[in-house]
């Protein structure tokens, strides 16, 4: 059933003979976890991982030697090698066998023993193992490069499949076919490399003149193994050098199909789709699109992240199926839901009242909030003493809204609640300070400063946080421009957006963007906090603390003129009871401006400590924490580059001059990336 490729000798790790190739294994790896008896979901999780963990780590090579052997074949080919296999500037991982070994002094020995008896090797074992005088030895004695072995592999394919990146300069200093088919698949050197990850060797090869358009035995260009074996970084590199993200195998199959088809899981199809791939390409033989193809292997994630961006759902292949008839055939009630689901809602967006009330959604939702509000209070402040017809009534309006957000709402309406509810909040608190509580201050001139300050929530709300945006030109750019210089490091460059990150920056998943200096996402903005509008933000949650202090203030001068009370009489039920008949209204109000100004005093003292104090942003004090919790003896957070001290730290975040005493620092944290690519890995600043 697998393919026959190169192996690794079980002793050192490095590839040396032939049994089986990965991807096969792979692609069956359903077949092969049911013979074993496994349970669907036990394989759909380990291959989950193994996917997490390829894409967390950018290097799947080494991410699964844990894994059971018939999954891999593999489990660190290049130990004992320093971290020849890793791409330069990853992290070096901390589990597995190559840090097992290479932390393990007893392995040292055994290491040089083959150093040592290399002297004698021939020269394939000796190109396996990079030992390169052995190999000039016998290349100078007359041993020709082009010479295919035994098993019809050239010295080429074993220098690139275990990254033996100076025998492979060498080699093709001596005449060596960079693109020579090889193996029992008809693989070129590529074709190795790209299996196995190796960026650096699929850069030098490339520059060699590899041609990564090429197919190997099963019709796989170096694009789809990379999208096959989960290297999103090699893939990102290929497309970045000119290789189509739609371009099909010779099945007629595109990257997207086989991930949404091989691989459980919403990566790498999340990621082919972001990289701008066809979601209703079909391929030749079946006429099947990508999402077919995710259904019928019941790849509930994919088809989930498919189906989002807008894949067909009636979409027929050449057997006249949809996917939904599909579903149907492989009995999965999960995906016949979905299907089912999404093809309603399409349905439904198509009707004239649909797409009016969703022009309109932010709109419509705020007046929703803002008449549900008032609803509220005016119910409670109807003109009866039965609370019970109150209680009715509430529940009415409860069920009404209940209905209509859970069958007009969407996901983005939904996201939206939080802030509505907020705009209705203040808009209502203004309208009883105005109606209720006014007539009884005079000095009104004491008004007009909060009219100013609430103005700071709009500014908030508009303004850009500070999003970073880059043209599809910039991406390649950078993909190319970081890859070569070893850096295409998830630290300082983003999968999500396919950026390179500036220093401070953060992606943020609500808002599928990077926002420089990101503090944090706000549902109360429905946006997040950065660079830009943080300090909005601040000066927002100090006008809502004060507009509240003002509406308490309005309250108790409210009650004191217009409602009888006393306490030492009352009691603190007979008082309460009292504010509820005088005026429900006003204690409804008061009750809400209570919970408005608890958060926003709870975040404003938060922020302005984080600000002053440290000089970082929440999204770093939270990082750091968790390093200093991993780490107890690390320095304090107060040492940190950003901070300037409590003056200099406020001063720059508020902008604040006086009379040349002192002047803000003014930084475009757009545009601050940092200087060195190659930083050290322990510097946890331009990880936050
Ligand atoms: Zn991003
Ligand atoms: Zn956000």
């Amino acid at each position: 059933m697998c393919s026959h490729d190169p192996q690794r000798t079980s002793k050192n790790g490095v590839w040396t003979g032939l049994a089986y190739g990965r991807m096969r294994c792979v692609a069956s790896f359903q077949e092969v976890g049911e013979k074993r008896g496994e349970s669907n979901d036990k394989i759909s999780f380990s291959l989950k991982l193994f996917v997490m963990m390829d894409w967390n780590d950018g290097h799947a090579c080494q991410s699964h030697g844990h894994v059971d052997d018939p999954f891999h074949g593999h489990g660190g080919h290049s130990h004992g090698h320093g971290h020849g296999g890793m791409i330069p500037g990853f992290k070096p991982r901390s589990r597995g066998p190559m840090t097992d070994i290479a932390m393990d002094p007893t392995q040292q020995p055994k290491r040089h023993s083959y150093m040592e008896d290399g002297s004698s090797w021939d020269i394939i074992k000796a190109t396996q193992f990079g030992i390169e005088d052995r190999c000039k030895e016998l290349v100078e004695a007359g041993y020709d490069v082009r010479q295919l072995d035994k098993e019809n592999v050239s010295l080429l394919h074993w220098a690139a499949i275990n990254n033996r990146m100076e025998l492979v300069k060498y080699y093709m200093s001596k005449g060596a076919i960079v693109d020579q088919l090889g193996g029992d698949l008809n693989s070129t050197p590529l074709h190795w490399a790209v299996r196995q990850g190796h960026l650096s060797m699929v850069i030098q090869l490339l520059r060699c003149g590899a041609d990564p358009s090429l197919a190997d035995g099963e019709g796989f260009c170096s694009l789809h193994l990379a999208v096959l074996f989960q290297h999103m970084a090699t893939a990102a590199y290929l497309m970045a050098k000119g290789q189509e993200v739609d371009s099909p195998d010779l099945n007629g199959q595109t990257p997207l199909m086989l991930a949404a088809q091989k691989i459980i899981g919403p990566e790498p199809t999340n990621f082919l789709i972001k990289s701008n791939a066809s979601v209703n390409a079909v391929d030749k033989v079946n006429r099947n699109s990508s999402l077919h193809c995710a259904v019928l292997a019941g790849n509930v994630d994919a088809a989930h992240v498919l189906l989002e961006a807008g894949a067909s759902v009636d979409l027929q292949n050449a057997k006249g199926h949809t996917p939904i008839d599909l579903a149907h055939q492989v009995h999965s009630p999960l995906l016949i839901h979905m299907l089912n689901h999404i093809k309603q809602e399409r349905i439904k967006s198509n009707s004239p009242c649909f797409r009016i009330v969703n022009q309109y959604k932010l709109h419509l939702q705020l007046l929703l909030s803002t008449v549900v509000m008032w609803l509220v209070g005016a119910i409670a402040d109807l003109h009866s003493e039965s609370w019970l017809l109150k209680g009715v009534l509430l529940a009415c309006v409860l069920a009404v809204v209940n209905l209509v957000t859970r069958h007009l709402a969407g996901p983005s309406i939904q996201g939206f609640i939080p802030a509505s509810t907020l705009i209705a909040s203040l808009l209502w608190m203004l309208v009883t300070w105005c109606l209720w509580f006014l007539p009884d201050i005079l000095h009104q001139a004491l008004q007009l400063p909060q009219s100013h300050r609430i103005s700071a929530v709009a500014l908030s709300w508009v303004t850009d946080p500070g999003y970073i945006r880059a043209t599809e030109e910039d991406k390649k750019r950078n993909v190319v421009l970081l890859a070569e210089a070893g850096c295409l490091d998830p630290r300082i460059f983003c999968t999500s957006c396919m950026m390179r990150k500036p220093i401070r920056a953060n992606h943020c998943f609500a808002c599928d963007a990077c926002v420089a200096k990101q503090d944090h996402h706000s549902m109360w903005i429905n946006g997040c906090i950065g660079a830009r509008n943080h300090r909005y933000f601040v000066t927002f949650l100090f006008s809502l603390t004060l507009f509240g202090a003002w509406m308490f203030y309005g309250s108790i001068n409210y009650w004191s003129k217009h409602c009888s009370l006393n306490y030492h009489k009352q009691g603190a039920w007979g008082v309460l009871t009292a504010l509820v008949g005088c005026s429900p209204w006003v204690l409804y109000m008061f009750c809400i401006a209570f919970l408005h100004t608890c958060w926003a005093s709870v975040s404003l003292l938060m922020q302005l400590y984080q600000i002053a104090v440290y000089g970082l942003t929440l999204s770093e004090r939270m990082s750091l924490l968790q390093g200093k919790r991993r780490f107890p003896q690390s320095s304090s957070l107060r040492q940190n580059p950003y901070n300037l001290g409590l003056v200099q730290n406020t001063v720059n975040f508020f902008q604040l001059r006086c009379c040349g005493l002192f002047k803000p620092a003014i930084v475009d944290w757009t545009q601050q990336y940092s200087a060195v690519l190659n930083h050290p890995t322990g510097d946890t600043f331009h990880t936050v």
